[in-house]
């Protein structure tokens, strides 16, 4: 073997892709489990495609043997690195077997093949196979898989069929992305499902022993996941098993490998005691998302990781639909739009914007971001819009049929759009090209009969981008009179130039009700009159629109507490009162209504408006504003609350789910008012967890001393229930106790930073959950994390870069804030051997 040097961390382009001159068609995998002393032996069926060295990856491992066709291949052919293995002079056709040693129990990263609570288990997204073996990692090489797992445990899993006890050969080629292995003591709930087809597919949730109880809920979601893309996009499933395994270790949300979808046990295992209302709903979305990617994703798949919205944003655009159907467009979509606003929109304010396809990247575990999902399914849907349903679903049939079995690109998807539709999509392109929310600036103009409406667009730069083209950007609208009728139905119009004006004839000034059902991920600017939001929150025929006019008349009051001290007036309380009473409305939106926009939020609203935002103004306005609505809402909290009771056993569905929803929030209220009497008394007949937590975190708030000592005895033995637990006092402490509690936390018996889970449920219960807390003018917030990340980032790189997300906002605040952000960022740059992935993290925060 010739010597080489190390790689060092550069930059990869999408500009400098290119196919693999060899490739790989067939894998044979031969897995002697060990913890720490894994064989892996490996067979790859090697094909030339065209000139250059073959150059496998591969890392954190200890090469035993190397052969070619059957012969030892001499030290001179090959050259090995820390992550690489080169073949020189490799041949048109010829088979590569290698043997290498791994040690799964020390593997911390839980990327690759690792140990979870006695249990075997892979991640391989992004780049986790060059961990297990030397292979070709990318998803352009897609090869067919035998796969056998030798060890003393009784249930084996891999993808595709089983042919034979711990033998499973899967016959879709598939990149090494989609590579899973399980194996450990592991029980079964079993079901089935018969596709459109006729094929009779085996379905298995498997968890750990003790577990079985809470399954029930993943596999109805599954069922109705199957029957709906049936339904919907025409797509049936593929292989005659379909197991889904929990897995307590587990860096993201779950994945997507072929016929072995592998979760965080967090988005399987539910129980009416343990699983809150949004437990369940996400369990419903993820399982949902994973099984759609067997289309878009697995049987289509990713030219290279530029392209990864290619599958996460359409997958995630059908898991919003899929929601939509199942638990009602309104709520769901406030809520999706909610996410949208709270993740992306902050992501693309600061320092980690970048494009829906990035054209760069250092750690590409780093662009598993909101901007990739959320804004990549809004772009999904506005493709929808722009085309219509029919376009829609004539174009992405076009696309199964055209590119089934390929490794495709954002250019692929859109050409089938364009061939099936005819319409052209090159300025709609822009918007996987340029980062930044654009803002839509309206005026209204009414004269003479005439009713104008004037549109500017402004795409803000970003880092490494400047002067923008105007976007293509589809506006829904319709006009009310000012009686609430409407005037003019949906209409899309699709702004494409910089600025444009709309016209209509009509006898009086309209109420615009523009943006409807968020039509684009965009900013709107817009100077509407209290009376006409009012009208529009009264009257408004799209629900999203009614909620948008109450959200901007909560948020302009709040900023205008914050920024001029003004109080809060009756027309608005006195609309909030009118909804949340209004006993014909749907609990769940008479609950979103209620909603104060978060403090994150107004920290960013303000910061868009040039004000820096103090946090601590901004948790004592929003406490203001709740006791003023409690005030004004003090008759009605309990007959209210009475009336959204659930009678009978719990049941998670989303009529249920939206009682118990509004329920809390007036819990939530009443506290305001009586210091915890009635939460106290709700804790103590709470029959599930979703009226446990809504009890537990009024109680939190009203400095309630006992609460937490009495939910830990209740709920010490429930791993999932205590993550909970550490976040919900973290992020319901006091401002100025928040760090400190934390800080006590973290030597709490049951704080494991090497479980993703609790270190997730504690650090974000601070960074996200108590702003003000993190934001303490000390610092000490922030030194608390930058400790923290250092401390975890040696073992898990991908969580640490992850939770450094929450110093992405550091140049909204005032220079002392800043100041010490800013010492923190550099203190962490300048840390020796830091991982990749928090280093070029830290390095882009801090580029100015
Ligand atoms: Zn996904």
């Amino acid at each position: 073997m010739r010597d080489a040097t190390p790689e060092q961390t550069e930059t990869i382009y999408l500009k400098d892709y290119a196919p693999v001159p060899v490739t790989v068609t067939h894998v044979s995998l031969n897995l002697r489990l060990d913890p720490l002393a894994t064989r892996v032996r490996a067979k790859l069926t090697c094909e030339r495609r065209g000139a250059g060295e073959m150059v496998l990856d591969g890392e954190m491992m200890t090469l035993k043997s190397i052969a070619l066709d059957g012969s030892p291949l001499p030290d001179d052919r090959y050259t090995l690195t820390g992550t690489t293995l080169t073949l020189h002079d490799a041949p048109d056709a010829f088979i590569l077997e290698t043997e290498v040693e791994i040690a799964p129990q020390k593997n911390k990263a839980l990327s690759g093949l690792y140990m979870s609570n006695g249990m075997y288990c892979t991640q391989c997204e992004a780049e986790g196979f060059r961990r297990i073996t030397y292979m070709l990692d990318r998803p352009d090489v897609m090869a067919t898989y035998d796969v056998e797992i030798e060890a003393d445990l009784p249930v084996l899993l891999s993808n595709g069929d089983e042919v034979a006890r711990g033998k499973w050969h899967d016959p879709w080629p598939k990149p090494t992305y989609l590579f899973a292995m399980v194996a450990g003591d592991l029980v079964a709930t079993p079901g089935t499902f018969t596709t459109m087809e006729g094929r009779e597919v085996a379905l298995n949730v498997w968890v750990r022993p003790g577990d079985e109880s809470r399954t029930a809920y993943a596999m109805d979601s599954l069922k109705r996941s199957m029957a709906w893309d049936e339904e919907v996009y025409g797509r049936a499933y593929d292989l005659s098993v379909f197991n889904i395994v929990a897995v307590d270790d587990f860096n993201m949300g779950a994945m997507e490998n072929k016929g072995l979808n592998i979760f965080n046990s967090k988005y399987v295992l539910a129980s009416p005691e343990t699983a809150t209302d949004a437990d369940f709903a996400n369990i419903e979305r993820i399982v949902a998302h994973e099984y759609f990617h067997n289309w878009t994703g697995n049987r289509i798949t990713c030219r290279d990781w530029f392209q990864l919205c290619l599958k996460e944003g359409l997958t995630v655009f059908r898991d919003q639909q899929f929601s939509q159907d199942a638990r009602g467009f309104a709520t769901q979509r406030i809520g999706d739009v909610l996410n949208l606003r709270a993740r992306q929109f902050r992501e693309d304010a600061g320092p980690l914007a970048h494009p829906v396809r990035p054209e760069s990247f250092v750690e590409i575990n780093n662009f598993y971001t909101a901007t990739i999902y959320e804004k990549g399914a809004e772009v999904i849907g506005m493709l929808r819009t722009l085309v219509g349903a029919e376009g829609y679903a004539k174009g992405c049939a076009l696309y199964f049929e055209r590119h089934d079995g390929q490794a495709c690109t954002i250019e692929d998807w859109l050409a089938c759009f364009e061939d099936a539709t005819g319409q052209d999509l090159a300025q709609f392109k822009l918007w996987y090209a340029q980062a930044g929310t654009p803002r839509v600036e309206v005026t209204e103009h009414f004269a003479d009969g005439i009713y104008r409406i004037d549109l500017r667009q402004i795409v803000p730069d970003t880092p490494g981008q400047s002067d923008k083209a105007p976007m293509v950007i589809p506006l829904a609208l319709g006009l009310l009179d000012t009686a609430g009728r409407e005037v003019r139905g949906t209409e899309v119009h699709a702004l494409t130039k910089a600025s444009d004006s709309l016209t209509f004839d009509l006898p009086e000034k309209p109420v615009l009700s523009i943006l409807r059902g968020f039509s684009a991920p965009v900013i709107l600017e817009m100077a509407q009159t209290d009376a006409d939001k009012l009208t529009l929150l009264a009257h408004d025929t799209d629900p999203f629109n009614r909620w948008e006019a109450g959200r901007a008349l909560a948020k302009d009051r709040l900023m205008r507490a914050i920024t001029e001290d003004a109080g809060f007036d009756d027309a608005w309380l006195g609309a909030l009162a009118t909804l949340a009473t209004d006993a014909g409305a749907d609990p769940a939106f008479r609950a979103l209504a209620l909603a104060l926009p978060s403090q994150d939020d107004l920290a960013q609203s303000l910061h868009t408006a040039g004000v820096v935002p103090d946090p601590d103004r901004i948790y004592a306005i929003r406490r203001a504003a709740t006791l003023v609505i409690a005030e004004t809402l003090r008759d009605d909290l309990t007959p209210l609350r009475e009336a959204m009771a659930t009678p009978g056993a719990y049941d998670p569905n989303a009529t249920d789910a939206g009682k118990r929803s509004l329920g809390g929030r007036l819990l939530g209220l009443q506290t305001y008012l009586d210091g915890g009497a009635a939460a106290g008394l709700a804790y103590d007949m709470a029959d599930n967890m979703t009226d446990r937590m809504a009890a537990f975190s009024c109680l939190l708030d009203v400095g309630d001393e006992t609460v937490a000592h009495r939910f830990e005895t209740d709920w010490q033995h429930d791993r999932l229930v205590m993550d909970k637990w550490f976040m919900a006092q973290v992020a319901h402490a006091a401002p100025r106790d928040a760090v400190g509690l934390a800080d006590r936390l973290t030597r709490h018996k049951d704080f494991d930073p090497s479980n993703p889970n609790r270190f997730r449920a504690l650090i974000a219960g601070l960074t996200a959950g108590n702003p003000a807390g993190f934001h303490d003018p000390s610092g000490v917030g922030y030194t608390f994390l930058a400790n923290w990340l250092l401390f975890l980032d040696p073992s898990n790189p991908q969580m640490t870069a992850r939770m450094s997300t929450a110093f992405d906002g550091w140049t909204r605040y005032d220079a002392d804030r800043q100041a010490l952000m800013r010492a923190e960022l550099e203190r962490i740059a300048g840390t020796e051997s830091l991982s990749r992935d928090l280093s070029e993290m830290v390095n882009r925060m801090l580029a100015p």
